[in-house]
């Protein structure tokens, strides 16, 4: 086996630095805390037990950063995936501004762990949020104050249509918001080096150890069809590719997938005529368009959804027409790289966070806004497993509803409301 067979052909792939391959599990183990699942929730939950002095097995069913962690579009965008003025309306101004807080902890969580590990995943400043339609403007100019006046953050700025063209070079946009602090990432390259982390730690990372099963007892005993782990304490930390291994979460999230290209390089000069920098760019549509410049001058874009098992045979032709949309000045450039992944959104988009019984852990359903949060998830699992629970408490409140029909019904569900917002997104 190579170092990177086993994942998906990608750019991230491409350009991986410092994995490491680690055994499948074999024969029976023990440890304190089994944690199940190889991306940003479960490596995140495993470093910050190992680093409070816990045992901790983490079994990942394919390689580290197989699942989303290692594909996404690498943007840290600052507080939730729900808007500041809808957090209000709906938990109120005191519980948006702890949200907000800890989602602000979350970015320096991100920034803390590139610099305390010396994480070589090309960690930028900056993004723009694009306004693509008239029905938002004067958005970008609300976000920006209500931020400064009401959540003591003054890094967003209003740009007008003239500015935001200055910016990326596009007519889709009619207004803009640059936030200079949010981040960007080489994600496959932070997980690779949480995992790195992790193992300096102590945390033995078994890979190609799919959990078939585990036991509802303390200790509960983990499964996988060549070896088994015994721990008081499991977290669960399989997100979009949890399939049917704990049905009593899976009805509260709904896997989808999204798709990636990445450019043939453009030279510098033809970069950075379309984005004037390294920052991360995304949209107001329901689906967002998602993208920056990679350090060799290709652009990354994301854009496109499917509900349903599978991947559109030709992701780079699926995904191409959603970035000649915004730059159809890229309609002569080759696409070098396409993959999808799979993500698990909730229906209200916010993090899904609890347990399961006194034992039994779980983070899922971040809801495309998963680099930031899903590793803040896992630092608040590992606290509430050592006994500080008022973070992981906070979250664990938030009510996340089943999606109407369960896991058999709710794609159908999914493609109605998606036509609704995509008709919307339009008018
Ligand atoms: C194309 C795409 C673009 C995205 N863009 C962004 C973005 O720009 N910004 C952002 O913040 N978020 C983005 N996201 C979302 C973000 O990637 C996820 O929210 C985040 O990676 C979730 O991390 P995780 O560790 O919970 O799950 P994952 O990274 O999916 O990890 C789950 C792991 O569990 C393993 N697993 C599953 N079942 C088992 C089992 N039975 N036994 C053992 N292991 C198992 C899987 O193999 C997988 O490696 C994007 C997602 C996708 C797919």
């Amino acid at each position: 086996m190579t170092l990177m067979s086993g994942y998906p052909e990608s750019y991230y792939t491409a350009t991986a630095v410092g994995a490491r391959e680690c055994a499948p599990l074999e024969g029976a183990r023990s440890a304190d805390v089994c944690v199940i699942g190889g991306g940003f929730t479960g490596l995140s939950a495993a470093l910050n037990l190992a680093e409070r002095g816990l045992d901790v097995v983490l079994l990942e069913a394919e390689r580290i950063g197989f699942g989303a962690s290692g594909r996404c579009g690498g943007l840290i965008g600052s507080g939730q995936r729900m808007e500041v003025t809808d957090a209000e309306k709906m938990f109120g101004f005191e519980r948006s501004r702890l949200l907000w807080d800890f989602a602000e902890e979350a970015k320096a969580e991100i920034k803390g762990r590139v610099e305390k590990h010396d994480i070589p995943c090309d960690l930028q400043r900056g993004q723009l949020l694009g306004i693509h339609k008239k029905g938002y403007l004067g958005h970008a100019r609300e976000l920006a104050d209500v931020l400064a006046e009401r959540y003591d953050y003054p890094f967003c700025a209003a740009l007008n249509a003239e500015e935001t063209r200055a910016r990326v070079a596009t007519n889709d946009f009619l207004e803009g918001l640059y936030d200079s602090e949010a981040l960007s990432i080489h994600p496959l390259n932070f997980t690779l080096g949480l995992a790195r982390a992790a193992l300096e730690q102590g945390v033995r990372i078994y890979e190609n150890s799919r959990v078939i099963k585990y036991s509802h007892t303390d200790p509960a005993i983990v499964e996988t069809d060549k070896g088994s782990v015994k721990a008081p304490f499991v977290v669960l930390a399989c997100n979009g590719y949890l399939g049917d291994l704990e049905p009593r979460v899976a009805g509260k999230m709904m896997p989808i997938n999204n798709f990636m290209i990445a450019t043939e390089s453009l030279g510098e000069s033809r970069a950075r005529a379309l984005i004037d920098g390294r920052y991360g760019v995304h949209d107001t549509r329901f689906v967002v368009d998602y993208f920056r410049l990679s350090e060799d001058h290709r652009l990354l874009f994301g854009g496109g959804e499917n509900y349903r098992a599978g991947f559109p045979r030709d992701i780079a032709r699926f995904v191409r027409p959603y970035m000649l949309k915004l730059f159809p000045q890229l309609k002569d450039v080759a696409i070098d790289y396409a993959w999808g992944g799979t993500l698990a959104v909730t229906v209200n988009r916010m993090p899904h966070i609890g347990k399961l019984s006194p034992n039994v852990f779980f983070g899922q359903g971040y809801s495309g806004h998963g680099i930031s949060t899903a590793t803040f998830a896992g630092k608040v699992i590992a606290e509430a497993v050592t006994g500080t629970a008022s973070r992981f408490d906070v979250m664990a409140d938030f009510p996340i509803h089943r999606f109407p029909g369960g896991t058999l019904l709710r794609y159908p569900g999914m493609v109605l409301g998606m036509l609704y917002y995509t008709i919307r997104d339009r008018l």
